[in-house]
């Protein structure tokens, strides 16, 4: 069934997308190739009002029941979260705050300017704060 998969990370909350059973599902039941199921479901977001500010959150206590500081999680989330599909926004494209080793150590090396999600979710980013 669902073999392939387009990102290595959810592109919403940014968690690795390390076995297929993590991803979610589209409206048809097919996997989604973008998002995990925590975040995405029979084809919408669980929580489709999230703020970027509430993902931050959210994704911070997840890594620290993985043992990772609250401010370092932070950190890493609010440099790392802007670049995922979901966050990520055609003509705002520059999160206040970039620190380049929160880059390196998440692997990513380069953003996209590629705006092919400009739907409504994208609305959200109006709420985006950076608060490094
Ligand atoms: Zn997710």
């Amino acid at each position: 069934m669902c073999v392939e998969f387009s990102y290595t990370h959810c592109q919403s909350c940014g968690m690795p997308l390390e076995d297929q059973s993590l991803l979610g599902t589209e409206i048809g039941g097919e996997c989604s190739t973008d998002y995990c199921l925590y975040c995405y479901e029979a084809g919408e977001f669980k929580q489709p009002h999230v703020t970027f500010q509430e993902m931050v959150d959210m994704c911070v206590s997840y890594l620290q029941k993985d043992g990772v500081a609250a401010e370092e999680a932070r950190h890493l989330l609010t440099s790392f979260l802007p670049s995922l599909k979901r966050w990520r926004k055609g003509g705002m494209l520059e999160p206040v705050i970039i620190e380049k080793e929160a880059f390196q150590i998440m692997g990513i090396t380069a953003r996209t300017s590629n705006a092919d999600e400009l739907t409504a979710q994208t609305k959200n980013s109006n709420t985006m704060v950076c608060v490094l």
